[in-house]
Formats: C-alpha cells, sequence, structure tokens
C-alpha cells in the first residue's frame, strides 16, 4: 500500500484535517504560489510546480470518497491510475474552488470577497475568468563579470510580433481553449480526455490574413520594436532573472493580456579571475627569489589596478590563497563586496652554483631567525 502521507504533506495538514483545516489550508498556500503571484521571480519554475501540486493534493482530498479511496490504497497505487481525480488542470481547480460560493466557507461565503480582491482578481467572483495571459517569451542576456562589478543600465530595442486583430478570430470550435474535452463511460466509471483542438491546432485562434488589409497586408501579424530600458544591480550572478511586463508573446485576439519577456542571464568567463560567489580568484606567476624578497605586482581589477608588494603577505607559499579583504564582486543589494584570494605559482629554479649553498644557508639563517 505504501506511503499515503504526501498529499497532506503538501497542504502542511494532519490526516485527520478536516474539510475546513484543507480548505484553509489550500487557500493560503494557492494564493502565495499562484503563477500570476510569481511572474519575474526568480524561483518561478519552482513555485508553478508547488502551485501544481497544491491543487492536485486539494482537488483529491477535498473530495471525501477520493480521499477515503486515497487513504485506503497509497501514493503509488493512486497515481498508477486507480484514483480518478489526479490529472484535472491545476487552474480549473483553483478557479473552481473560488467560484464555488457557499462551498468553501461553509454557506455564507464569508471572508470570500476580501480573498479574491487582495488577490486581484476581482472579475473572478462574478463568475467571469480573469483576463487570460498569452505566453512569456525567455530571453538570455549574455553580460561580463566587468557588468556584474557595475551594473547595468541598458536601452535596449525589443522587436515584438503584434498579430493582427482585424485578421486573427477566436477558434469557435475550442472557444478560444485549444484544448477539446471528451467525456467517455467507462463502465461506472466516467473519464474526461483532453485532446488539442485539431481546427486550431491548439493555439486557440485561426487565422484569416486579408491581402487588403493594412497592418498585416494579409499575414495575419506585424513587428514593432518597443523601447525598454534593462536595469541590473550590481553583484548579481546566473540565477538572477528579471522580466519586461507584456513584451512576451502578444495576443491574438482582444481580451487576453500580452505575455511577459523574461530576461535570463548568463555571465561569461574572466581573463583574470574566477568567480565563486562573491569572492574573486586571481591566479599568478612570481620566482622563487620574488617569493622570499617580495615583489611589486600589479592586479587589474576592473577599472581600477591594485598595486601591492607580496611582502605584504609574507614569504609567499605554492598554491596557498592569500586574501585581499573588500576586493570581491559587490554584493547584491548592499554596498558590502566579497573578497579577493591571490593564489601564488612559484617557478622553482635548479641550483646551480653548489659552492655557494652553505653561504646562503647562513644568510637565510640571519635574514629569517636573527
Ligand atoms: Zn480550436
Ligand atoms: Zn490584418
Amino acid at each position: 500500500m505504501g506511503d499515503n502521507n504526501k498529499l497532506y504533506k503538501i497542504l502542511g495538514v494532519d490526516k485527520k484535517a478536516s474539510q475546513e483545516e484543507i480548505k484553509k489550508a489550500y487557500k493560503e498556500l494557492a494564493m502565495k504560489f499562484h503563477p500570476d503571484k510569481n511572474n519575474g521571480k526568480p524561483d518561478k519554475a519552482e513555485t508553478d510546480e508547488k502551485f501544481k501540486e497544491l491543487s492536485a493534493a486539494y482537488n483529491v482530498l477535498s473530495n471525501e470518497s477520493e480521499r477515503a479511496k486515497y487513504d485506503d490504497i497509497g501514493d503509488n497505487n493512486y497515481n498508477n491510475g486507480s484514483g480518478q481525480e489526479v490529472h484535472r488542470n491545476p487552474h480549473d481547480i483553483f478557479e473552481a474552488f473560488f467560484r464555488s460560493r457557499g462551498g468553501p466557507f461553509g454557506g455564507g461565503g464569508h471572508g470570500f470577497e476580501e480573498d479574491i480582491f487582495s488577490f486581484g482578481m476581482g472579475g473572478m467572483g462574478g463568475g467571469n475568468r480573469q483576463p487570460k495571459k498569452a505566453q512569456p517569451i525567455e530571453k538570455t542576456f549574455v553580460f561580463t563579470l566587468d557588468d556584474v562589478y557595475d551594473g547595468i543600465n541598458k536601452d535596449l530595442n525589443i522587436n515584438i510580433r503584434k498579430w493582427c486583430i482585424k485578421c486573427n478570430k477566436k477558434c469557435n470550435k475550442c472557444d478560444g481553449r485549444g484544448i477539446i474535452q471528451q467525456i467517455r463511460n467507462l463502465g461506472i466509471m466516467q473519464q474526461i480526455f483532453q485532446g488539442s483542438c485539431e481546427h486550431c491546432e491548439g493555439s486557440g485562434i485561426i487565422t484569416e490574413g486579408k491581402s487588403e488589409c493594412k497592418q498585416c497586408k494579409g499575414k495575419g501579424f506585424f513587428n514593432e520594436d518597443k523601447k525598454a530600458t534593462l536595469i541590473i544591480p550590481k553583484g548579481i550572478d546566473e540565477n538572477y532573472k528579471t522580466a519586461f511586463p507584456e513584451l512576451g508573446e502578444q495576443p491574438r485576439v482582444p481580451d487576453i493580456k500580452p505575455g511577459d519577456l523574461i530576461i535570463h542571464i548568463k555571465i561569461e568567463e574572466h581573463k583574470n579571475f574566477i568567480r565563486k560567489g562573491n569572492d574573486l580568484y586571481f591566479k599568478t606567476d612570481i620566482s622563487f627569489i620574488d617569493s622570499v624578497v617580495g615583489k611589486d605586482i600589479m592586479i587589474p581589477y576592473f577599472k581600477e589596478k591594485i598595486n601591492i608588494n607580496t611582502n605584504l603577505f609574507g614569504v609567499i607559499s605554492n598554491g596557498k590563497n592569500y586574501l585581499l579583504e573588500g576586493k570581491g564582486l559587490p554584493i547584491l543589494n548592499t554596498s558590502n563586496k566579497g573578497n579577493m584570494f591571490i593564489e601564488f605559482n612559484i617557478s622553482y629554479p635548479k641550483i646551480k652554483n653548489k659552492e655557494k649553498i652553505n653561504e646562503l644557508k647562513t644568510l637565510l639563517n640571519d635574514v629569517f631567525y636573527n
């Protein structure tokens, strides 16, 4: 039978939780992890996944007979097909939850309006769907470590493809959903199958370009340049994500909002430094004699030059990291910086004049120990 606790864990409720508690847990978590609330956030992929899990868990546990079945047969068996309630669309579950006045909140619907409005989904309570959003477009920009050090403030021209409102219309076969639902009767069970709409190839839209159309000349779309300023703070790493609202995929029919343009960052390797978090690692060669007596070196630190003498660190050891405090990368959203670590690669000479070795030994003893 296996573990049959997972769905409860996802909602953070006890196995004996009442329907009231299950609904309360779902409401709080689903609003927090709803995709519309997490647009442009760096962990959006995870929060979207979480939202799906939450909705699936709620979908089963809010239905007493499915819940009993789940409790009885456990996770593995339930997901392997004995459960009926696993494959619903999380958005449908979420919307149904908020639409069913009287259900979730015990008849009166108390607290319902506030919940909806605080979430910014004014239309939904009245039975209307929230305006849908077109797909995001993801784009990767490559930056240098110098950019990371300085921060970025860059004007961009973003070419977007706009769909001609006159030449695109909603598919009437699927009512613009791109999906066709079929209900099949399997003995005592009824199962809902979903498939892509063939009429519109799943897009929900039919293009009928009219060659006399001034806007698109019959192509159904036209391109437009939009100006946008990319502002990226100092000290970012490749996990940093940002978005230009509404510069992603454009709607093909009215009452759909444009999608967002999501910006991912890639950072090039630097010729002088290796980056680890906010710290920089710098490697340089030094001769054996210089490692002992000290040498003036210059470290190119972005636009700055750091001049030091290696005897700052005493006699240099090969391969050891020497710390230069505060000479790393800016730490995101602070005025602090990480550190720099300098590693020396010492080239050791061969002894050419063995007769002088004893003299050298005496001299070294004098220098280091007397
Ligand atoms: Zn269709
Ligand atoms: Zn047109």
